[in-house]
């Protein structure tokens, strides 16, 4: 069984994985010509590091990621603790930790992982086509290759969603700009190493968390309608300055030692829920990661999501005796594309929904008044109530 995924981003890279885990031949194929990480880093939540622990990589990812022991909220300007609380609750009750990485390292973690499986570089994909016999994926460069069954994890741009869905997919902007980076911990000493702070007011955040034992991992984000934030590096310093007038010194800090060749500003969309994942009828292709459900990061599970759907391929290609030594019929390839709809579709597009709502009231979106009682509700917070919501969220996570 041989099965081509376009795209090698966590998504695609962690279902190759899961793929040859149980003998199947796999191809990835990538647009462009270098792999280089976007964005500085990523809080994998434990969901995502129990698969990730699945593939044998949980002593690496622990080995290179920082230590985030507490949660943190305080006041923009003061920098008053409004709620301070262990994450240890948390960690025990899912029966594993967060591990904020970088994401150069979760990347090259997944290519070594994914090795001998080829990454083919500089194939943009722009279409496939089915048969009884297989699918056939075509490149922008006049090549083809045909495999039994397609991945597609060509993330929140999908060229291929529309396709598979036969919908014109547009991404909806979510209403303001990151702009992520890393410091390292010795520029903020007043900063406690192991705490995630977060910093908020004015329907702004400023986001500092721990990826590994020297450095933060830090995000401003600006709300603004879309392309008003400037995109030449050369003006962040002077446009984010201005925009947080008045924070509290660790965000002076950020903005003033902030290396702007490194930094990432991501003007942020979701999508809504796709009609559907799956192409039922050829039974021979799937969307996974932010190609099926592209969400904002305001719950931190965008990639979290993608690593979950990648692991369900795997238990369905094993429900329904997938075999590396045997073709699959069409009958078995539709049964696990039917069940990989049923438990991701509804899953997925509740947490993108929960992502925007938390950054409506984050990013003061919906109304004033919902966000500031929001902050009323993180003054009395002893941090069940933060970490009851991941918790149900990690919890509705796949099982083996
Ligand atoms: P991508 O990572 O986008 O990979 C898609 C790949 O496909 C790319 O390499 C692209 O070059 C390639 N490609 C595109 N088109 C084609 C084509 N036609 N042919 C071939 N290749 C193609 N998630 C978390 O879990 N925790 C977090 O803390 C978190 N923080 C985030 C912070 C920010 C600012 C942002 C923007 C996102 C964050 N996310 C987080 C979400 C997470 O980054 C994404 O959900 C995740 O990267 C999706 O992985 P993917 O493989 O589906 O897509």
């Amino acid at each position: 069984m041989k099965v081509i995924i376009i795209g090698g981003g966590i998504g695609g890279l962690s279902a190759s994985i899961a793929m040859q885990q149980d003998g199947h031949e796999t191809v990835v194929y990538e647009r462009v010509s270098e792999l280089r990480a976007a964005g500085a880093a990523i809080s994998v939540w434990s969901n995502g590091v129990k698969v990730l622990a699945r593939y044998g990589l949980l002593e690496r990812t622990k080995r290179v990621s920082g230590k985030m022991e507490r949660m943190a909220y305080r006041q923009w300007d003061t920098a008053e603790t409004w709620c301070d609380f262990d994450l240890n609750g948390l960690y025990d009750e899912v029966k594993m930790r967060a591990y904020p990485i970088a994401r150069s390292e979760l990347q090259s973690m997944l290519l070594d992982a994914n090795k001998p499986a080829p990454v083919h570089l500089s194939k943009m994909a722009i279409s496939y086509t089915t048969s009884d016999e297989g699918v056939t994926v075509n490149f922008q460069d006049g090549t083809s290759d045909t495999g039994d069954f397609v991945i597609i994890s060509d993330g929140t741009h999908s060229k291929l969603r529309n396709q598979l869905t036969g919908k014109d997919i547009k991404r909806d902007y979510v209403g303001y700009v990151n702009f992520n980076g890393t410091i390292e911990k010795a520029h903020l000493p007043d900063l406690p190493a192991d705490t995630w702070t977060q910093f908020v007011g004015q329907g702004k955040r400023v986001g500092i968390m721990p990826m590994s034992d020297t450095h933060f991992y830090f995000w401003l984000d600006v709300t603004t309608p879309l392309n008003t934030a400037p995109t030449s590096p050369s003006e962040w310093k002077a446009y984010l300055g201005e925009y947080f007038t008045g924070w509290a010194p660790a965000v002076q800090t950020l903005i003033s030692k902030m290396d702007v060749g490194k930094i990432a500003r991501v003007e942020i969309h979701d999508t809504a829920e796709l009609p559907t994942l799956i192409d039922l009828a050829s039974g021979r292709a799937v969307l996974i990661g932010d190609a099926a459900h592209a969400t904002c990061p305001d719950i931190g599970q965008g990639g979290c999501q993608a690593l979950e759907d990648g692991f369900v391929l795997q238990q369905l290609f094993r429900a329904h005796g997938l075999s590396k030594d045997a073709k699959p019929s069409i009958e078995q390839l539709r049964a696990v594309l039917a069940n990989y709809e049923k438990q991701r579709k509804e899953r997925t597009a509740l947490l993108v929904k929960r992502a925007r709502q938390r950054s409506d009231i984050t990013h003061k979106l919906a109304s004033e008044e919902v966000t500031n009682s929001w902050y009323e509700e993180l003054k009395q917070e002893d941090g069940s109530g933060i970490m009851g919501g991941i918790i149900k969220t990690i919890l509705g996570a796949p099982k083996e």
